[in-house]
């Protein structure tokens, strides 16, 4: 077992201040694994000490010289692309080959990305008698959770670094892991001491201490609506820029005359996917009433194909969820639909037959689900599918905007032009047209409670910026 002891402060790991650890869990044996510091308000404070002593030099480099430091943390990223997959395996118990093509691969794409990006953003204007300068918002706090723990890193970290920030990362208290390899990719990137650093640990104690610390300037959290509420309140009474990316309860609408076969089999493999733990995951099906029973039947088959193993073996689809907390939290959401009338057609809240050890739940579609029960409003982060009948399309657009949340989703049609008619009705922040697939250059974030702010993409950089205009 690795019993790490230090964090990642002003360019080199240093003993963390405080003398208590925090456990990481392989969720597939629930065997601790190793263990890092439980960071202390004075971790905390030395980690913002670092990144604000770095701020003014690294935010007067030059967009080339940073170019370049982006481009050898990159290439660090595709060096270690298979010892970051399983870690993520090792620690959220996300089956090997979700881990590689997405785990790992996706913020190779990402920082990628962003090399492109910050080669040809125009740092400055002219606006009349004005230059407007983009200037880097200052020291940034990132504050991560453990679903997609690589990913949601580089996808702050990143365009922060580019936009001329520093940064001090906080990751999720079960995935610390692979963000300890991002500070070692970091660190063999050769950056200046204080551009990035990280101080693992508890979020009540480390994560509130950075979040509300006064030498913050920009709070970017994704995670819970409690926590990030919480967070927005801290730093309105701070003066601090939040950028809060929260749950979804996002809804995938089949008009009639679409691909009704296809869009359930995608549906399914998207709510399924990394457990269902995926903040823009379809959980909800809307149908029209005449297909409903059809819909069902797909998606009940297409289900059963989608069985709980180990996720070290290449041919399994689904794995754990993260912890007991979320597989007990799981079925107990199941348990509350039966109980308000939902029929389960595939899965249910019992424990999967034949594995004893282990978070596992299993992989449920409930049909009969009413737009207003607990499971279609509520954000279960699990492998549930919520199957929901409409009338009309007026009926369906009511339904997939009648939740707090409004972060992502699906329309299918016979023509995208119905469909993305349709789409523009939806108050949500990106929706995929007739399978349309995922483009990490397009802005993501959420409408209402689904957040503040966008990540990825030149979106995702401005994020990270601030004009300043001087008139001659
Ligand atoms: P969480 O919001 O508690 O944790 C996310 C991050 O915030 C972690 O790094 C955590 O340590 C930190 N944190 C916790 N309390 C904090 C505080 N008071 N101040 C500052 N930072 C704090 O989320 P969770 O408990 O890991 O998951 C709970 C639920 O959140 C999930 O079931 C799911 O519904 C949702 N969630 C959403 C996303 C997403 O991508 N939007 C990701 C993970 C979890």
């Amino acid at each position: 077992m690795q019993q790490h002891g230090d964090q990642y402060i002003g360019g080199e790991w240093r003993p963390s201040l405080g003398t208590e650890s925090v456990p990481v869990l392989n969720p597939a044996t629930e065997q601790v694994i190793a263990s890092v510091p439980a960071g202390t308000r004075e971790d905390v404070d030395a980690a913002v000490a670092a990144a604000r002593a770095a701020a003014r030099s690294w935010g007067a480099t030059t967009p080339e010289l940073r170019l370049d430091h982006l481009t050898r943390l990159r290439d660090g990223l595709a060096a270690r692309q298979a010892e970051i997959a399983e870690t993520v395996v090792a620690e959220l118990g996300c089956p090997i080959g979700f881990a590689t093509s997405v785990q790992a691969a996706l913020p190779l794409g990402v920082a990628h990305s962003y090399l492109n990006i910050l080669a040809e953003y125009e740092f400055s204007e002219q606006v009349g008698n004005s230059i407007v300068y983009a200037e880097p918002a200052g020291v940034v706090a990132a504050i991560t959770p453990w679903n997609y723990p690589l990913h949601q890193i580089v996808a702050k970290v990143v365009p922060a670094i580019a936009a001329g920030c520093t940064v001090v990362l906080k990751p999720a208290e079960d995935t610390p892991l692979v963000a300890r390899l991002f500070a070692q990719i970091v660190h063999e990137a050769g950056f200046p001491a204080g551009v990035f650093n990280l101080v693992t640990g508890i979020g009540a104690v480390a994560g509130a201490a950075l979040a509300a610390h006064p030498d913050v300037d920009l709070v970017s959290f994704t995670g819970s609506t409690a926590v990030g509420r919480s967070i927005a309140e801290t730093a309105g009474g701070g003066i601090k820029r939040v950028a809060l990316e929260l749950g979804g309860k996002s809804a995938n609408v089949v008009l009639p005359g679409a691909d009704l076969g296809r869009a359930v089999n995608v549906n399914v493999g998207n709510v399924f996917a990394n457990s269902g733990q995926t903040c823009s995951a379809w959980t909800r099906l809307l149908v029209h009433q005449d297909q409903y029973e059809e819909a069902v039947a797909i998606a009940a088959k297409a289900a059963a194909k989608y069985v709980p193993g180990d996720p070290t073996a290449a041919e399994t689809r689904l794995g754990p969820v993260v912890n007991a907390r979320q597989r007990d939290r799981v079925r107990r959401y199941i348990e509350t639909a039966v109980g308000e009338g939902a029929r389960v057609v595939a899965g249910g809240p019992e424990a999967p037959e034949g594995l004893p050890v282990g978070f596992y739940v299993r992989p449920t579609v409930l049909a009969d689900v009413t737009p207003d029960a607990t499971v279609a409003q509520e954000e279960i982060f699990g492998p549930v599918l919520s199957i929901i009948a409409y009338r009309d399309e007026a009926h369906a657009l009511e339904i997939a905007n009648g939740t707090d949340y409004g972060l992502a989703g699906g329309v299918w049609a016979a023509d995208n032009e119905t469909a993305a008619a349709f789409a523009r009705g939806m108050d949500a922040g990106q929706i995929d047209i007739n399978g349309g697939r995922f483009n990490p250059l397009a802005p993501f974030g959420g409408y209402k409670g689904s957040g503040v702010g966008r990540e990825l993409g030149r979106h995702g950089l401005e994020e990270f910026l601030q004009p300043k205009s001087l008139q001659f």
